[in-house]
């Protein structure tokens, strides 16, 4: 078995403790040691030399089937595109330093197995298929034209739809996705930002809805992930024992209270926003109102990130990757650092912390001996967040290095 020593520089073990020299020995696909410089034996060197070295990174909330948002163009591209350009931008989040990712709605289970295959490179997946949304609510693609034009999520074989009422129709609903491969049900408990017709500040599904799908994830082993804007949404989440609050963009103190009690997770997507403008300055087409919302949102959003890490509410990086240019991920770290983390902290909720919300912690997540070698050599000053998805200079997956040096354009 091929070993390999990486020497020289600093590690971030992923932990949360700051980076500190160390050596690191990879066999096959595991760490195998973890010590003081000088300690680590090996076939082979990677001199990390001015460099940081870190477990692979997470994204828990991408959709990788996206490319960005704009109506007219999506009007005007063939269904089966989304698969070449799915492919692309798996490509583009390995290239940055990602090597797992929880997708919120978007791939199937043919994405993921193409990844696992081999067919395309791609980040360790955990796929939800699509965001179950009540009529009218944050997924239902209705526009005030009065017709239905599902161009995020169309129902295709393996991806049944995701608009569903009632306790009843919620039952059969996550019972089709488990059977069709979602590793993780996603639900809309408010509405939100990118939709024509839903308001981000109120609740959507009631609490009969919502404890029936828990009751149902929790059977069938699957932790469910919760887009949740308005107050209320999110405490109703919070209260169905929902594992994490995805945005969370109007928490009160009371929602962050009942998150500290309920150990429920926060993956903020502080870029999400700011995407959706950048997008709209490019010339992209969307709705007057998701423009709107998209404004409203962006201050009261870290505000409210702020006022949870200052709580202590478990925090998860996501990005909503998909929004905007999958690859542009590690801009998240910088905002959740001006949201009141600190550097180390928002590594972690990059690493250690992610692998635990996915319930991957167990071989992912930090580098210690026995974990599955994912890697990620970093360029510089890791805690220095400036620029940081331009440093991304390998990436190993399974030990085996996938990414030799980043994307120079980001
Ligand atoms: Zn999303």
């Amino acid at each position: 078995m091929t070993t390999t020593l990486f020497h020289g520089g600093l590690l971030f073990d992923g932990t949360g403790s700051p980076p500190a020299p160390a050596d690191v020995v990879v066999s096959g696909s595991e760490i195998v040691h973890v010590g003081a410089p000088g300690t680590g034996d090996a076939d082979h060197g990677v001199d990390l030399t001015g460099r940081t070295l870190l477990p692979g990174l997470f994204d828990c909330h991408v959709h990788v089937m996206a490319d960005g948002m704009d109506i007219l163009r999506d009007l005007q591209t063939p269904f089966s595109y989304r698969f070449y350009v799915a492919a692309q931008n798996l490509a583009a989040t390995v290239a940055t330093g990602i090597t797992s990712v929880r997708d919120a709605g978007g791939a199937d289970a043919g994405v993921k197995l193409a990844v696992q295959r081999g067919l395309v490179t791609g980040p360790r997946m955990q796929i939800s298929l699509d965001m179950l949304s009540q009529t009218g609510g944050h997924g239902d693609e209705y526009f005030p034209c009065g017709q239905h034009v599902p161009l995020m999520s169309p129902p295709y074989p393996g991806k049944p739809s995701a608009i569903v009422d009632g306790p009843d129709e919620m039952r059969k609903r996550v019972r089709e996705y488990v059977r069709d491969g979602a590793d993780v049900i996603k639900v809309a408990t408010s509405g939100g930002v990118l939709s024509v017709g839903s308001d981000p500040r109120r609740a959507h599904f009631r609490m009969s809805e919502l404890d029936v799908l828990v009751e149902e994830a929790t059977a069938a082993g699957r932790f469910v992930m919760a887009h949740a804007q308005a107050s209320d949404g999110i405490k109703n989440a919070v209260r169905a024992g929902i594992r994490s609050i995805e945005h969370g963009i109007f928490l009160d103190d009371e929602a962050i209270g009942l998150m500290l009690e309920h150990g429920t997770w926060l993956v903020p997507t502080l870029i999400a926003p700011v995407w959706v403008l950048e997008a709209v300055e490019r010339g992209a087409s969307l709705s007057d109102a998701s423009i709107r919302k998209a404004r409203d949102v962006i201050e009261i959003h870290a505000d409210a990130v702020r006022r949870a890490v200052e709580a202590g509410v478990k925090v998860a990086m996501g990005t909503d990757a998909g929004v905007g240019p999958h690859g542009d991920n590690l801009r998240e770290l910088g905002l959740m650092q001006r949201a009141g983390m600190t550097p180390a902290q928002a590594l972690h909720a990059a690493t250690g912390q992610a692998a635990a919300l996915l319930g991957v912690d167990d071989r992912l997540g930090t580098v210690e001996a026995g974990k599955t070698a994912d890697l990620v050599v970093i360029g510089g000053d890791a805690t220095d967040f400036d620029g940081i998805g331009t440093r991304v200079e390998q990436v190993w997956i399974d030990g085996e290095l996938r990414v030799p040096g980043a994307r120079p354009d980001r």
